[in-house]
């Protein structure tokens, strides 16, 4: 018997999960009012299991649950058999077939690393090399909502210690200027981030950008101001303005970050691996690193297995400064039995559990 036996995939499923959100999450292109997500699980020869969670967003990509669902089922009998110490292997193998499924392909690369780690004995984020091991500050994530209702919401989050706010704008500039002045009136010690995801035009980025100068709250980003194809509408904004732009539905793959890089579209890019799938995004984090490019790390809507997914890439790569990792705040439950990273006030705090830490309150049997 070979000694790899036992890191093999002896079976797996998936199966969807529905979680409410507690305010409708609206953002320029769309508006969600349950995160509609699969979780995956592989069991090894062993009968260790490792967990993943695929989280398509459909207002972004053609993603939905029902064909995320489908093409998850058509790859498993695929997997069954390969061993999760080739890891970056298995991922090569299903690139392919899940280029239009970047959301199946994290989950099902999240399920293998976990399952490896899970057999090893170490926490996912030390496979990744352990480099930034501490607690991290999140933002929290304000829906375009009126201005009462936003400040509202974000006094909410305030007193319960949360500092760094994500305003998403784009629908309508009015509106948007107004909220922003409201907002700076309303607190004096917090820092924004102000997501338009493509909403704008150039011109009317320009005058977004110009606003963000003149409040008094830090501006830690002003994301994807204008349409993911228009790099040279992202370059002209970044060159005229102060505020640091940061790409984000610009790069989804490693070719998208290097012609950002290349072109100068922006001053730092957002990461999410269920926009990329997760080898990708940790190709574009050694890309940016050797290009000095700042990085920030977001999601989708995300429970805490593909979140944690995504923290133990800031835990274990190191250089990712800007965490927007706040979905889970924002569902009315946790599908999740308590392990995993944990949420202390507006701090995401380290697990050191093997794999993610994870389980699922309810699973298929076997
Ligand atoms: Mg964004």
């Amino acid at each position: 018997m070979s000694k790899t036996t036992k890191t093999r995939i002896k079976n797996i499923q998936v199966w969807p999960v529905n979680i409410s959100i507690t305010e409708p999450f609206t953002i320029s292109k769309g508006e969600m009012k349950m995160a509609e997500n699969i979780f995956v699980r592989i069991t090894l020869t062993t009968g260790t299991h490792g967990y993943g969670e695929i989280a398509p967003f459909p207002a972004l990509t053609n993603e939905t649950q029902d064909n995320c669902l489908a093409m998850a089922k058509s790859l498993l009998s695929e997997l069954v058999g390969l061993d999760v110490l080739e890891y970056r292997a298995i991922s090569a193998q299903f690139e392919t077939p899940l280029a239009l499924y970047p959301s199946v392909r994290c989950g099902l690369e999240t399920a293998v690393l976990d399952a490896l780690c899970r057999e090893i004995g170490i926490p996912l984020w030390a496979l990744w090399g352990g480099a930034a091991v501490k607690e991290y500050e999140t933002d929290i994530t304000i829906p375009i909502r009126t201005v009462s209702e936003t400040l509202t919401i974000a006094r909410d989050w305030y007193q319960q210690g949360f500092r760094i706010f994500k305003l998403k704008v784009g629908e309508k500039i009015e509106d948007d200027i107004e909220t922003l002045s409201a907002f700076d009136n309303a607190f004096d010690d917090i820092s924004l981030i102000v997501d338009a995801n493509q909403g704008y035009s150039v011109k009317e980025a320009r005058l977004v950008a110009q606003k963000l100068e003149s409040l008094h709250a830090r501006i830690i980003t002003f994301e994807q101001p204008v349409d993911r194809h228009d790099i040279a509408g992202m370059a002209d904004i970044t060159k005229q303005t102060s505020i640091p732009i940061a790409a984000d539905e610009s790069v989804f793959t490693v070719e998208d970050a290097r012609r950002v890089i290349k072109e100068r579209a922006a001053n730092l890019i957002n990461l999410k691996i269920t926009k990329s799938g997760l080898f990708p995004t940790v190709d574009i984090v050694t890309l940016c690193h050797a290009n000095n490019m700042p990085l920030m790390i977001g999601g989708m809507l995300e429970t805490r297995i593909a979140m944690g997914c995504s923290f133990s890439l800031v835990l274990g790569l190191g250089g990712i400064t800007i965490l927007d990792l706040d979905t889970p705040l924002l569902m009315a439950d946790d599908p999740l039995q308590l392990g995993g990273y944990s949420y202390k006030g507006s701090r995401l705090v380290p697990w050191r559990s093997a794999g993610l830490g994870l389980v699922p309150r309810e699973e298929p049997e076997n």
